[in-house]
């Protein structure tokens, strides 16, 4: 188990931040009305920081090189007399219109290479010289000019990242990326197999980004574009925090991340970051899902955002109310705000912020959720909600950079994603990593235990379990070490390891290993996986385990035990008989390995057994209701134990340490207890 620390405060606020995105420069012609207005509304509403400026360029230089900051000047200086910090944005987002048109290469070009007009926003060449320089030279202007700003808090770099440019200043950039990692054509040759369907390249120049005009099925090359693209962006956040850093260093420096998004490996975004912040947009009341299924898989994300630095984060955005752009804009029913928000600082955000604070009248993001409605007063059912949120974070003081003391940690890693979603076999399409990762995680959620989620190359210290669904790349990190050899040491220390199908495939090169799968897991986990069968949507086979039957589902893989104790038998097809759980005693620790797909009925049972057996410290002991979870943050002297029912019906739960509680559809309680 990790110990329990306090963090710092992420910004020189100490309290939880509570507010969000505010754009006064929407409303510049009514300002001497709408912006006193809002600061009143937003006191009413316990607010206290506002994001300004994500996508202010075009008011801030309406024309190049012509600066008006007087209107930005007068919002920083009333956010500082209303004693609210200021999340101040650097506006790449959206550029002027102006700039596409003097400087067409600052246009995006798709993989079918039709450049695009100017328009929309987050589309900007990642490359283009022009670009970055005019970022420099905004985000200088910016930085000089609020340096010492009393409003000041916190820089909120651009807005959501991603996509990809096929431009040829792209394409050449990303030969030199090439040319970076493999030093030789015959190397990159090599390692992207290019002996396949006659596909050698003899120059550097031949090498094109991958498209369906061209190549999609060389997997190298296709993760070699992941790779380069994520890289193009933690390179252009760095060209963007160069100025703010250089100027006023003592301001921590973020972007908003948007959860498990694939375009961009957050973990290695998150090591040049000073924060994490991400944006959260729930489909909570979802007619395909229900609730509590969403209720864990946001607490992934909230975890997940939690480990992408091992520390408090920011939930930088999310929706008072309906959300525009999901298919159904369910209202919130009464509850769900406050659940939403506690269930963010319950997996360890400091803030609570919103898109938007008062709703625009025009363009896409007029209907969507905000705090302050077109109606304009707080004589609404969202302010009251958000009003009385922000009263109750009031309280809450004491939980800012409070620690997750977790001793389970399960990797969910952005490499292996994108190789495993490349891969032709098994379910095509359907393979579902991010899926069997959340129902992995949910066992855990469910007996409230807390869980870290690293990636592959992260140190496993402090940790009795982990968890590795679907591992099918075995990568190195960046002392070399690949992640095999880490796993095995772990458990030989005493480590708790689970495997699954599907693992130990590839090394990271996107090339099978030889010698038999699961690669170099096959001496720690004992066993040699010859075969997987991939099943039709209706078919089933099935296990016994602890006298009970489970069905299983999707993949059986066949594996032979090499000093592997075989736990639980396929009970039918040809392969009925042969091992579908197996565990390996190594060191001092145990590994175990389940061959097949099974439901959450067996990963459930599975886990409460495996806690049970290591003496993980449940945060409630007692089993909770359908739909609750109970999560803890500690500063190592007291816990906050967040216990939250994602349910549309009552529940009754034995705390243990503060009795029985009662509670009400979507309720949280927050309670206190010393550190155990
Ligand atoms: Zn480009």
């Amino acid at each position: 188990m990790k110990k329990a620390i306090r963090h710092p405060p992420i910004t020189k606020c100490p309290h939880i931040l509570h507010g969000g995105d505010y754009n006064p420069e929407q409303w510049l012609t009514w300002k001497d009305t709408i912006w006193p207005e809002d600061m009143r509304l937003a006191k009413l509403a316990g607010v206290n920081s506002l994001t300004v400026g994500i996508f202010s360029w075009a008011a801030l230089e309406p024309s190049e090189e012509t600066y008006q900051f007087a209107w930005l000047d007068e919002v920083m200086d009333m956010l500082a007399e209303n004693g609210m910090t200021a999340v101040l944005a650097t506006p790449s987002g959206a550029r002027p219109a102006w700039l596409s048109e003097k400087y067409p290469e600052v246009l995006r070009v798709n993989r079918n290479r039709s450049k695009n007009l100017h328009g929309e926003r987050h589309n900007h060449c990642l490359t283009s010289p022009v670009y970055r320089e005019k970022v420099t030279r905004i985000n200088t202007l910016l930085a000089e000019r609020y340096r010492d700003h009393p409003a000041l808090g916190l820089w909120h770099v651009s807005n959501e990242y991603g996509g990809e440019c096929h431009c040829p200043l792209c394409q050449a950039r990303f030969r030199e990326w090439l040319k970076n990692r493999y030093k030789t054509l015959d190397a990159l040759n090599a390692a992207w197999w290019t002996s396949f369907w006659s596909h050698t390249y003899t120059s550097w120049e031949q090498i094109e980004s991958p498209s369906e005009l061209g190549d999609t099925n060389l997997h190298g090359l296709n993760l070699s574009w992941r790779r380069f693209t994520s890289d193009q962006f933690i390179d252009f956040y760095l060209c963007e925090t160069a100025p703010l850093k250089k100027i006023t260093p003592a301001v921590p420096c973020t972007t908003n991340l948007m959860g498990p998004y694939m375009g961009i490996d957050s973990f290695k975004l998150a090591k040049v970051m000073d924060v994490i912040s991400w944006d959260n947009y729930p489909n909570w009341h979802g007619t395909d899902q229900d609730a509590a299924w969403e209720g864990m898989h946001i607490s992934f994300n909230q975890d997940m955002n939690r480990g992408f630095k091992d520390k408090p984060f920011l939930m930088m955005e999310s929706s008072p109310s309906a959300t525009n752009w999901q298919p159904t804009a369910k209202l919130r029913r009464p509850g769900v705000h406050t659940l939403q928000s506690l269930q963010a600082i319950a997996h360890g955000s400091d803030s609570v912020q919103y898109f938007q604070f008062r709703k625009g009248r025009g363009a896409s993001e007029k209907f969507h959720g905000a705090v302050v409605d077109h109606e304009g007063t707080e004589n609404t059912r969202v302010f009251r909600d958000v009003a009385e949120l922000g009263a109750r974070l009031k309280t809450m003081d004491p939980i800012v950079g409070c620690s997750t003391p977790a001793g389970v940690a399960l990797i969910f890693d952005w490499e292996n994603a994108w190789a495993l979603g490349d891969a032709r076999g098994f379910l095509q399409q359907n393979t579902a990593y991010d899926r069997t990762v959340i129902e992995h995680y949910s066992a855990f959620w469910k007996q409230a235990v807390p869980v870290d989620i690293i990636e592959s190359t992260r140190s496993f210290e402090g940790y009795d379990i982990i968890v590795a669904p679907m591992l099918y790349m075995l990568r190195r990190d960046d002392a070399g070490i690949c992640v095999a050899e880490k796993i095995a040491e772990f458990v030989k220390n005493g480590g708790t390891f689970v495997a699954t199908y599907i693992s130990g495939y590839v090394d990271e090169d996107d090339l099978a290993f030889s010698g038999g799968f699961p690669g170099p897991l096959r001496e720690v986990l004992g066993i040699w996986a010859e075969e997987i069968d991939s099943l039709y949507p209706e078919d089933r086979n099935s296990f016994i385990w602890k006298d009970k039957n489970y069905a299983v589902h999707e993949f059986c893989e066949l594996v032979h035990p090499r000093g592997a104790e075989v736990l639980a038998k396929y009970g039918s097809d040809f392969y009925a008989g042969r091992g579908a759980l197996t565990v390996n005693k190594y060191g001092k620790g145990s590994a175990y390995f389940m061959a097949a797909r099974t439901y959450t009925d067996f990963l459930d049972d599975f886990y409460r057994d495996l806690v049970d057996r290591r003496g993980i410290k449940r945060v409630i002991e007692a089993p909770l209701p359908p739909g609750v979870t109970a999560q803890v943050r500690s500063d190592g002297k007291k816990e906050y134990v967040f216990v939250m029912n994602f349910s549309p019906v009552p529940a009754g739960v034995d705390t243990g340490f503060a009795g029985k509680k009662e509670l009400a559809p979507w309720e949280v309680l927050v309670l206190e207890r010393e550190q155990r």
